[in-house]
């Protein structure tokens, strides 16, 4: 079996999409990309995540190409593929329709930097044109939109967020939402106060030390 360890990661994320609250029945989707064998791990579209065997993960080539797998991968692999073709800084992607980020992107709005915590995306989450889910145009819209940051609304559906690894992708899934949170809530009871970019710079240099030296 090809990509074993990705496949792994794939139930194991979609099960923690699951119980970190990110989504709901089998909405969203996730992938992870081995460099070295250019070939990109990706879960099958609409099976429940607590059913999902690392056997059931697709295996495609970076053009879509089905190299193993008996199942059809998400209908969400045209934007999988082409952000992991365009951006060579990430090898994971992961999408949900977690509650309090797709509520802005319901709104159309972008993601200000209300808390330090979006430093995760950077100085904001930028949001991609609606588009039908699965369409090209919907590939096209988050590829224009996300540019080097490391998250992207998308309008009326969601978020997708991408790493180095599937843990910071899905890391940075997790910061958004509440910061997303913080946002709506902050809303509720007045207008905000947004971070300025020269700060956000700031925060995007300690990020880079933050925690354990290895
Ligand atoms: P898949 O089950 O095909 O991955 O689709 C879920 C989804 O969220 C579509 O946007
Ligand atoms: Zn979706």
């Amino acid at each position: 079996m090809r990509l074993k360890d990705e496949r792994k990661a794939i139930v194991e994320y979609g099960k923690k999409m699951i119980t970190a609250n990110l989504t709901t029945g089998s909405g969203g989707n996730l992938s992870v990309y081995n460099r070295a064998e250019n070939l990109v791990a990706i879960k099958p579209s609409g099976v429940d995540y607590f059913e999902m065997k690392p056997a059931d993960v697709v295996v495609v080539s970076l053009d879509g190409q089905i190299v193993e797998g008996d199942l059809q991968p998400s209908s969400e692999i045209r934007f999988h593929l082409a952000l992991l073709q365009h951006r060579q800084d990430i090898n994971a992607v992961v999408h949900t329709h977690q509650v309090y980020a797709t509520t802005i992107a319901c709104m159309n709005w972008e993601l200000p930097a209300v808390h330090y915590l979006v430093g995760f995306s950077g100085n904001k989450v930028p949001l991609a044109k609606y588009a039908t889910f699965g369409s090209q145009e919907l590939s096209d819209e988050i590829l224009a939109a996300i540019g080097s940051y490391n998250a992207c609304l998308m309008a009326n559906h969601g978020i997708v967020t991408v790493g180095k690894d599937i843990g910071s992708a899905f890391a940075t899934a997790e910061e958004l939402e509440l910061v997303s949170r913080l946002y709506y809530q902050a809303k509720c009871i007045g207008e905000p106060v947004i971070l300025s970019d020269k700060e956000m710079e700031t925060i995007g240099e300690k990020f880079q030390t933050y925690g354990q030296r290895k």
